[in-house]
């Protein structure tokens, strides 16, 4: 297995396998991370990654973490946010049994997808 060399604060250098490494990558904005328990204190090491290191880390053997994001986060947005009156029409088209197909019908879903 490739050894790993990180640098821990209090101990310096140390040699980590790629098991050893917590690689997170965060979808979406946020910051990617790697971290390793230190195999000299113990100590739990948490770093920022850039690209150069995660490709190093990923040709290392080290398997990333995706972070969750939530999905609100990073969906498209368009249009005005919704109002009392798009509340109100929507409580009435929920009135009826058929609603869904109702629903379908209006919204354009291709402009979701595309
Ligand atoms: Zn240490």
């Amino acid at each position: 297995m490739t050894t790993i060399k990180a640098t821990c604060p209090d101990c310096g250098e140390v040699d980590l396998t790629a098991d050893d490494i917590l690689l997170r990558i965060a979808t979406g904005e946020g910051s990617n991370t790697y971290g390793f328990a230190c195999p000299t204190c113990s100590e739990f090491v948490e770093k920022p990654a850039d690209e150069r290191v995660i490709r190093l880390l990923l040709s290392g053997g080290v398997m990333p973490m995706l972070v969750h994001v939530p999905a609100e986060v990073i969906e498209p947005r368009s249009g005005p946010p919704i109002n009392h009156d798009d509340l109100l029409e929507f409580h009435e088209l929920l009135q009826n049994d058929d609603w869904f197909s109702e629903l379908g019908a209006e919204s354009n879903m291709d402009d979701l997808t595309s």
